[in-house]
């Protein structure tokens, strides 16, 4: 796009930013919906104010990327129940520790005097594996493609290390299948998708030609900072003025077309495809990775059968909608109101990524961190 910089300041300076605004407007022509699909991307969206930068054709919706958001109920429940198992430390990523399941929160296993612990990365999980040779260690592997390759690695590690008081509750979800559900459903608005910057980091974007052409929209791989972002929309706007359906890169710095081959490979070893229910959304086919049949006993769920859960959501809570970019947090009655940060009824309240977290925290505050 004829703009280099070399420091994570320029990527947030306001005068470039609106430079690549002022290119948006002098391109667009007619109103195009645009899907950013990470949460990260929607957090800064927010705080930076860009949605208040863009012309009003512009309508930016807000997809499915929050790793906490789309953790299924029952696995939250799930994780509770394996919690509550005398003799069991349970790590997990501290965002996990709130979200709501369908009676409490794993917060709430441990004030009732289970041993729940914050860790960073699996990693962790193992040492106090290694240091808690009485005890049985268990570790929420929740996320993306991004937490997938270190969720893997500690499964290898316990291997190689004869751990056997070590074992994952996984809950891994992949992007591609969640795109093909929004773009699949009659009521899809999504013209045009800002592929996540850092999941393609991971899995390159080889996936992404095909999705285009299918469905006839343009996905652009976009980072985290405003410049980045202005620069992945104004990359879709061209591409959708021109009507030039393809996928493309916008995030040069850190994705490559082919991705981190030695990270899928470590994938691939450990997990293989499993269709996976995504919270507010319902079963997507192939979107997430269970351990392979060889790691079974490592699998904490084979390791802990516990009794499958009848659940139901909040009725009032339209987080799966606003996942798939039908509903925008304000639309929904009890955003703000009877749902906060501090009393969410859904998980896009809950983790600092969720679209209705990042609304309520930013939406009252335009001055904020605006460029
Ligand atoms: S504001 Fe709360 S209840 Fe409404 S959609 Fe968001 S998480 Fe669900």
């Amino acid at each position: 796009m004829g703009l280099t910089v070399k420091h994570v300041s320029e990527y947030r300076d306001g005068e470039l930013v609106r430079d690549v605004m002022a290119q948006i407007s002098r391109t667009v022509t007619r109103p195009w919906v645009i899907m950013e699909i990470c949460g990260g991307q929607t957090h800064a969206i927010l705080r930076y104010g860009l949605d208040q930068l863009l012309p009003a054709h512009i309508e930016l919706v807000h997809g499915p990327g929050c790793p906490v958001c789309v953790t299924s109920l029952e696995m939250v429940d799930k994780a509770m129940a394996i919690a509550a198992q005398p003799g069991v430390i349970f790590t997990s990523y501290g965002d996990m520790l709130r979200v709501p399941g369908s009676k409490s929160d794993l917060f709430s296993v441990r004030a009732n005097g289970g041993d729940v612990r914050v860790v960073y990365s699996p990693l962790d999980a193992l040492k106090i594996a290694e240091q808690n040779p009485d005890r049985q260690v268990v570790f929420f592997a929740i996320g993306f493609e991004t937490t997938a390759p270190a969720n893997a690695m500690s499964v290898l590690q316990a291997r190689s290390m004869g751990l056997t008081n070590f074992s994952v509750l996984v809950s891994q979800v992949r992007v591609p299948p969640a795109m093909h559900a929004i773009l699949s459903s009659p009521a899809n608005r999504v013209q045009g998708f800002l592929a996540a910057g850092h999941v393609c980091a991971v899995m390159g974007y080889w996936e992404y030609p095909l999705i285009a052409q299918v469905y006839g929209v343009p996905i652009v791989v976009t980072g985290f900072e405003p410049l980045d972002i202005a620069q992945g929309i104004l990359a879709t706007v061209q591409r959708l003025e021109a009507g030039r359906i393809e996928a493309a890169n916008a995030y040069h710095r850190m994705v490559t077309f082919e991705g981190n081959r030695p990270a899928q490979s470590v994938i691939d070893r450990v997990f293989i495809e499993c269709d996976q229910k995504w919270r507010g959304i319902g079963v997507i086919p192939a979107s997430g990775w269970r351990l392979r049949p060889e790691f079974e006993p490592f699998d904490a769920e084979l390791r802990y059968p516990v009794a499958s859960f009848q659940i139901d959501e909040s009725p009032v809570c339209i987080a799966g909608q606003i996942l798939q970019g039908l509903k925008k947090p304000p639309d929904c009655p009890a955003f703000s109101k009877m749902c906060t940060p501090e009393n969410p009824l859904g998980a896009t309240m809950v983790s600092s990524e969720g679209a209705c977290a990042a609304y309520h925290r930013y939406a009252r505050d335009p001055g904020g961190d605006g460029v």
